[in-house]
């Protein structure tokens, strides 16, 4: 079907969506604290004339939006959470904070939820022309960063009944984002015993020699692992800052990653081994490990990424002014490619093979249901996601058409799949196939809510 009329729908509502996400840039709130954010949003689907159920999972700050009724049901997933710490004043070409310390919008979820919004109400106003049937849920999912609000619903079942999950993310080149790792962060508690550092260490138990030796156990892991692995840790407690003290307590925040969640599985018992070694030669304990996030690796869906890949060619390139193009060239020297050619990225990657970079809670919703990615240009070439040059260009001219794009490709590979069964069909035999009999499962522990952990 021609998606001209589509398209229009979506950009007769631009400036109404350019307003949302300047109001959840200007109110950084993160994980599980999205109110004003949240309720922003959740306000406005509701004059939309979405049916709205909050909280979802027992988080205050997601909810779900939907339209429409019977299948297929598809998913759009939106997120609207900041960063602490990534605080900067808007278009300043320096690293500059409004609030020093303060919260900022460093991954661009105030344009990643927005977008998916737009896509969502576009569509609904399409259907409602054009007598499609079928159902769509905008998903607004807290506490993307660290949180993981996702993996809350997954556990819940909220994605289960869904025939297909869309997703995208602000970026500074246009991709489908088909992998992400498998990622566990825990954090270990060493105890030890006080004692004077040199009138009587004999009678101490260094808490921070057991963390020590744990760490070099980790680095000694890391020469045993297949290359997609990553270990890292954190101390979040050295114990104190008297070096003439034997420091009775440290706390270290370790998070393992792999390209596969049954490999994290392993490297979590591998560390958890180590940790316990670490004790056993210096005498200090350790605590239980509180495990507080467990985001799977995304699970590829082929004949999605096909469609959202056709929708993009439908969409880009986009065409940016000169002005914008002298805005966007003055962060390039910041970003991780300086020599870019172009200071706006307006090209497709057709490339469905990228190896996975980070983790996502994407990937535990793409266990439950087929689920595809699309990172998108929101910025100039090279921005570093999490830095403040990415919360900088949150609000520009580049970052919005960037939005009303990614909802074109979000609304318009919603209503391919609500046109085409056969696509919904092969899009649930890619997932079976590549579920490879597995279930969704987490580390996290039952007892663990959201909220529970905060850095
Ligand atoms: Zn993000």
């Amino acid at each position: 079907m021609d998606k001209k009329r589509l398209y229009e729908l979506i950009d007769a509502r631009n400036r109404e969506f350019e307003a949302i996400s300047d109001f959840v840039w200007e109110h950084p709130e993160t994980c599980f604290m999205e109110k004003e954010s949240t309720q922003c949003q959740l306000e406005q689907m509701k004059q939309e004339g979405f049916k709205i159920t909050t909280p979802v999972a027992g988080m205050d700050t997601a909810f779900i939006a939907e339209f429409g009724s019977g299948r297929p049901i598809i998913g759009i997933l939106g997120e609207n959470d900041a960063l602490p710490g990534q605080s900067q004043e808007a278009d300043a070409v320096c690293q500059k904070a409004i609030t020093p310390g303060g919260n900022g919008h460093a991954c661009g979820h105030n344009l990643l939820g927005t977008g998916a919004m737009q896509a969502a109400c576009g569509l609904k106003a399409f259907m409602q022309e054009k007598g499609i049937s079928g159902t769509i849920r905008y998903i607004l999912t807290p506490a993307e960063e660290g949180g993981g609000g996702k993996c809350f619903m997954a556990r819940a079942h909220v994605f289960d009944d869904l025939d297909a999950i869309l997703a995208w993310h602000p970026n500074s080149s246009n991709c489908i984002g088909n992998r992400s790792k498998a990622c566990v962060t825990f954090n270990i508690s060493y105890h030890g015993k006080a004692a004077h550092a040199s009138a009587a260490p004999w009678d101490g138990i260094g808490a921070l020699d057991a963390a020590e030796l744990a760490n070099t156990g980790l680095q000694y892991l890391r020469a045993h692992v297949t290359p997609d692995v990553r270990l890292n840790s954190a101390y979040v407690d050295a114990g104190g800052q008297a070096p003439n003290v034997i420091q009775s307590h440290t706390k270290v925040t370790y998070c393992l990653r792999a390209d596969r969640q049954s490999t994290v599985e392993e490297l979590y018992r591998k560390v958890l081994d180590i940790a316990r070694g670490a004790c056993l030669m210096t005498g200090a304990t350790m605590d239980k490990p509180f495990t507080f996030n467990n985001y799977l690796d995304q699970v590829d869906n082929p004949t999605l990424d096909r469609v959202m890949l056709a929708n993009m060619h439908e969409v880009y390139p986009l065409s940016f002014t000169d002005e914008e193009k002298r805005y966007a060239a003055q962060f390039v020297p910041y970003g991780s490619t300086p020599d870019a050619k172009e200071p706006i990225d307006t090209s497709v990657c057709d490339d469905l093979d990228i190896p996975a970079a980070g983790s996502s809670d994407v990937g535990d919703a793409s266990y439950c249901a087929p689920t595809v990615q699309a990172f998108l240009v929101t910025e100039a070439a090279g921005t570093v996601a999490h830095s403040w040059c990415r919360t900088a260009q949150g609000k520009s001219s580049v970052a919005k058409k960037g939005m009303h794009a990614a909802a074109k490709v979000l609304a318009g590979t919603a209503l391919d799949l609500l046109l085409d069964p056969q696509l919904i069909k092969k899009a649930r035999a890619d997932y079976e196939k590549n579920m490879e009999g597995r279930t969704y499962s987490t580390l996290l522990p039952d007892s663990l809510k959201p909220g529970d952990h905060k850095y």
